[in-house]
This record gives structure tokens, C-alpha cells and sequence, in this order.
């Protein structure tokens, strides 16, 4: 008989991943994130980061980060309820809720921790969650950690959205309508406006996750409800601070009363330590810059439009993207796989993108246009994508 301490079960399922060849082997990194960077020790252009504005490695930002490491320490020493709070984890607060024009902000350790907080300390039995069937995986588990209802609307379908309100609204008390503000894999922004109004028809509240917005959409990247301003129209907003803004975290941005009740009821603000000092700091910063100035903003919305414009003029297809998420779709698995690897050793990183994430068939790469792109690297990387995408008939 085998041990059961030699994790044969988990052997076995590996196997199963590497036969048929959905196994991720992950690269890394030899230096800051950045538009060109060397990557399993290979010089490369980098279009497969979420750093949006090219603020992970800004100098504003690290001087910020060893501000904050001298006054405050490395660590913050405790969850925040028992002291881990600081001035600075207050300032940033204040400073958000005056980005987002929102009444208050509470922030969590990350995206992924603010939706398991979140939804479940505002959702009880009783209660409906109506999410869009391509949100989150963040969304998906939070929603599981709730005691309400889960059901699911076809994705971005407005009408099967108010067939299931028309249909079931009474049998519930409240009703969590959330989706993405922006959607990852395809780049597409969701209907906010009508998601809005169905929402005030059958007396909803409404949760946008914008984490691919936030820095990117709106007013210096103020998010979706900038964008389309329904300024006090959409009950909870989540950004993250992991992606545009360059460092690590998230927050959710609402009324008084729910950051209030958020931070009594969120299960990872209470029981998980602070975010330490040096995120802290270099957020602040961040978001300074970005109230300051459209630059950055400007920059990352250029190259994109750059890009995607040289992309489809080859002959590539971008998909249904509206924002700087450039999916190239390929269709089989393998083949997007390949095109991913040939890529690579031609001198350009992307990330293969293959079912169960987007459905069969629809197999990509999925390019990330930053601000930090000077256009003398983005034509090398179409180029780059033209001759592979020649030589694999893609083109
Ligand atoms: C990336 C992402 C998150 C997670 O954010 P982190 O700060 O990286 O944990 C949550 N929601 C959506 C829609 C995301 O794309």
C-alpha cells in the first residue's frame, strides 16, 4: 500500500494536467515589471502585465514606499481592528473616497480578499446574488461564502438579466446584482447604464467589480461609474491597487454605513493583517499622480489604440474589446499555446489564454498595452507577431 504522506493523489492529478496539456508552467521574472524585461533570464517586450499606467517600477512610487518603510516600519504589526491601523492606512481611505467621489472607502489586503469580505457581510439568507456568468473568480468564491441565493444572468444579456428579476424578485428580500466592470478575458465594458436601470425597476442594489477599470476608465482612471457617470447610482464599487494603480490591494468604495458595517462584518479586514507601510505609501502616491494628471491615462489609451489599430490592419482578430485588453484570437487550444511560445523565443511575452478560462474553440493570447510602451516597442512587437503569425498560418 502507498503512503499517504507521498501525495500520490496529487501526483496522479498533475499527470492528468500534463497529459493533456492544460499544466501551467510559470515564468519568472528577472527584475521589476516592466515594458521590456528580462524573463526566464530572456530579454523580452512585456505585454502580458495588468500594470496598466507602468507604475510598479516608477521612482514616485518607490521613493514613496521607503517614505513610508522609514516613518512606519516594515510591517504593520497587527490586523487592523487590533491595531495594524495607521495614519497612513487612514489617509489612503480618505484619499480614495475623494478619487471615487464616493462617501466612504474601506481597503483589504487585495481585490480577491475585498470581494470574500464583501459580499458575503452584505448578503444574508433570504437574499439573491444575480451575477454575470463570466465575472470574476474573486466574485464567484465571495459569493459562495454568502448565505443568500446565487443565480447567474447569460453574460452582459439584458434581457435574461430581467427575466430572472420579473421572474423571482418577490420571493427575495434583498437582491446583489455584480458584475465586472470590465471583463478580463475579452476587454469588454459591461452595460452599466441598463444594468442600472433594471436595477431601480425591481428595486436591486448593484456591486461593480473595477478592477480592470480602475486607472484605465473614467476621469483619470476613476473607473466605470465615472465613465458613464452614475455617480451615486451603483451601491458598492471594488477596485484593486494591485493592477493600474501598480502596487497591492483593494478596497470597496461606498455609503457611510456600509464601510461602517464592512468594517465590523469583513471577514478578511478583520481577521488578516494590514497592508504594510511601503504599499500603503506608494498607493498614496499613486493616486496622487493620477489626480494631478490625465498623462497617464492619455498615454496607456494612445498605445492601446496604437496597437490594436496595427493589429486588426494585419489581419488579426481583437475580438469585441473596448478597452486597452487586446485578446489575438486563435481558436484551437494547442495552436494559441504555440503561437505563445514562438512568441516568446521571436522576443515578445503574452500569455496563452485557453478553455476552461474562455470557452473551447476561442483559445488566445491576450496582449496588455501599458503606458509604459514606447511605440518603438510596440512596432517591434507587431512585427514580431506578424512574421510568427505568417510562419503559423495564422495570418
Ligand atoms: C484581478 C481581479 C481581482 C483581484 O484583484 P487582486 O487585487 O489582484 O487580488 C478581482 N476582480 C477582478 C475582476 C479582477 O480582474
Amino acid at each position: 500500500m502507498s503512503n499517504i504522506h507521498d501525495m500520490k493523489y496529487l501526483k496522479d492529478k498533475v499527470d492528468e494536467l500534463k497529459a493533456t496539456g492544460l499544466y501551467k508552467e510559470i515564468a519568472t521574472l528577472d527584475g521589476p515589471n516592466e515594458a521590456e524585461c528580462l524573463v526566464n533570464g530572456k530579454k523580452v517586450i512585456n505585454l502580458s502585465s495588468n500594470n496598466y499606467l507602468g507604475f510598479s517600477n516608477h521612482p514616485r512610487l518607490k521613493k514613496a514606499a521607503i517614505a513610508a518603510i522609514e516613518e512606519f516600519g516594515a510591517g504593520a504589526g497587527a490586523v487592523r481592528p487590533i491595531i495594524g491601523n495607521m495614519k497612513i492606512h487612514d489617509e489612503l481611505e480618505e484619499l480614495l473616497a475623494e478619487f471615487k467621489r464616493e462617501e466612504a472607502v474601506l481597503v483589504f489586503q487585495s481585490g480577491f480578499n475585498c470581494n470574500a469580505g464583501t459580499i458575503q457581510a452584505v448578503t444574508d439568507e433570504g437574499d439573491l446574488i444575480l451575477s454575470d456568468e463570466l465575472n470574476h473568480a474573486s466574485i464567484i468564491d465571495g459569493a459562495r461564502l454568502s448565505k443568500a441565493k446565487k443565480a447567474r444572468y447569460k453574460h452582459s444579456d439584458m434581457e435574461d438579466l430581467e427575466r430572472i428579476l420579473k421572474e423571482d424578485r418577490d420571493k427575495y428580500n434583498n437582491v446583489l446584482i455584480i458584475t465586472d466592470g470590465v471583463f478580463s478575458m475579452d476587454g469588454d465594458i459591461a452595460k452599466l447604464p441598463e444594468i442600472v436601470e433594471i436595477a431601480e425597476k425591481y428595486n436591486c442594489m448593484t456591486y461593480v467589480d473595477d478592477a480592470h477599470s480602475s486607472g484605465v476608465l473614467g476621469q483619470s482612471g476613476r473607473g466605470t461609474i465615472d465613465h458613464f457617470d452614475l455617480h451615486g447610482r451603483v451601491d458598492f464599487t471594488i477596485g484593486t491597487l494591485s493592477k493600474a494603480i501598480g502596487v497591492v490591494g483593494g478596497y470597496v468604495a461606498g455609503k457611510k454605513a456600509s464601510i461602517e458595517w464592512l468594517k465590523n462584518r469583513g471577514r478578511p479586514f478583520l481577521f488578516s493583517t494590514a497592508l504594510p507601510p511601503a504599499a500603503i505609501g506608494a498607493i498614496i502616491e499613486a493616486i496622487k499622480m493620477l489626480m494631478e494628471s490625465e498623462e497617464y491615462t492619455d498615454k496607456l489609451w494612445d498605445n492601446a489604440r496604437y496597437f490594436k489599430e496595427k493589429m486588426s490592419t494585419l489581419g488579426f482578430n481583437t475580438g469585441e474589446s473596448e478597452t486597452p485588453i487586446t485578446p489575438i484570437i486563435i481558436g484551437e487550444e494547442a495552436k494559441a499555446i504555440e503561437f505563445s511560445k514562438k512568441l516568446f523565443e521571436a522576443g515578445v511575452f503574452v500569455s496563452p489564454i485557453v478553455f476552461p478560462t474562455v470557452p473551447k474553440g476561442t483559445g488566445r493570447v491576450r496582449c496588455m498595452v501599458t503606458a509604459g510602451h514606447t511605440k518603438e516597442q510596440l512596432d517591434r512587437a507587431v512585427e514580431i507577431f506578424e512574421t510568427v503569425g505568417k510562419e503559423m498560418n495564422i495570418l
